[in-house]
């Protein structure tokens, strides 16, 4: 038992405790990757007792358009994961920052052949505490991977399916071994499509940049944040198209954001300093502007849902 797991998780419509959440490993799901899946963070607000998870509709929306594409169909509705993820997140008590993750898998196949087409399919719940990665302060040394992107025409990435995964492993290995903190990789083409699990943003005379959904990058809900964070707070807009190697190279600032990554500053590529090197001003202002969004709920914005009905420990 992982000293670190929390006590329950949510396995096919039960809660469980964590270490029985578990799928067989002839199934499709454990044996191939053959799932669709969300990361989703949730927001722990100290001054209000309140843990808020962030774009909860936006993840379960897109996990429908990546059910849609793999032909599954779920025994649950989008409202029932919702409810089971917050009753989730209450029976554990948490109290931190958390990454939840909800995971919709094909289950064994006819014969347990792993490509056989079933509508065998099932659904799991984890969340666990997520305190935030020491590079969203001190920034991230990034390299060019020597691994190209996946495509829409073989693996395709808006499609978030466990095993699109194993390309950003090949990817984050090679750049941790290498001695750097993570990769960015190249389409097909040749132009930035993104890095191992996070969108690429430059800054570049004053507008934001980042590769669209066909330079091989998943379709960020970070990114579309960040967008709208940009306009309304900083007047700022950002634009949608392929960005070049060298191009980046001379960007003023850039940001890995996702989820997970959140806005995290990129203070090199190939060892070339971006800027100054360091954590640079527009990109500190968004981490700031995204984290009381996100943290607080404000904004005004309908993106935050409240785990608890009281303020924890109150209640
Ligand atoms: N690309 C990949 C490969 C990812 O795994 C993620 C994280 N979900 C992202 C980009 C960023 O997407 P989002 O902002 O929706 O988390």
């Amino acid at each position: 038992m992982n000293a670190q797991a929390p006590r329950y998780a949510w396995l096919n419509g039960e809660f469980v405790d964590w270490d029985r959440c578990v799928l067989h490993a002839r199934s499709q799901g454990a044996f191939w990757g053959a799932n669709v899946f969300e990361g989703v963070r949730g927001y722990w607000d100290a001054s209000a007792g309140q843990l808020r998870l962030f774009r909860m509709h936006d993840h379960l929306l897109r996990l429908r358009r990546s059910m849609k594409s793999v032909r599954m169909e779920l025994p649950f509705h989008g409202h029932e994961i919702q409810d089971s993820s917050l009753e989730l997140l209450r029976r554990n008590e948490f109290t931190t920052d958390v990454h939840l993750c909800i995971v919709a898998y094909f289950d064994s196949g006819p014969q347990f052949d792993p490509l056989a087409p079933t509508e065998h399919t099932g659904l799991h719940l984890t969340a666990i505490a997520k305190p935030r990665s020491p590079a969203y302060h001190r920034g991230a040394a990034a390299c060019i991977s020597s691994w190209r992107r996946i495509s829409d025409d073989t693996m395709p990435p808006r499609i978030k399916t466990g095993a699109n995964y194993h390309n950003s492993r090949l990817a984050q290995h090679e750049a941790i071994r290498n001695g750097y903190d993570t990769a960015l990789l190249l389409n097909q083409r040749g132009t930035i499509a993104e890095g191992p699990g996070s969108c690429l943003v430059m800054v570049s005379d004053g507008v934001l940049v980042t590769p669209p959904a066909t330079s091989g990058a998943l379709e960020g809900i970070t990114v579309a944040t960040v967008e709208r964070l940009a306009a309304e707070e900083l007047g700022m807009s950002l634009v949608r198209r392929e960005i070049d190697r060298t191009e980046l190279y001379g960007a003023d600032e850039a940001f890995m954001c996702g989820t997970l990554a959140e806005i995290q500053p990129l203070i090199s590529v190939d060892r070339l300093p971006i800027g100054d090197g360091q954590p640079a001003p527009i990109t500190r202002k968004l981490q700031a502007i995204y984290d009381t969004v996100a943290r607080e709920g404000k904004g005004g914005l309908p993106w935050s849902l409240p785990v608890y009905p009281f303020p924890a420990g109150n209640g």
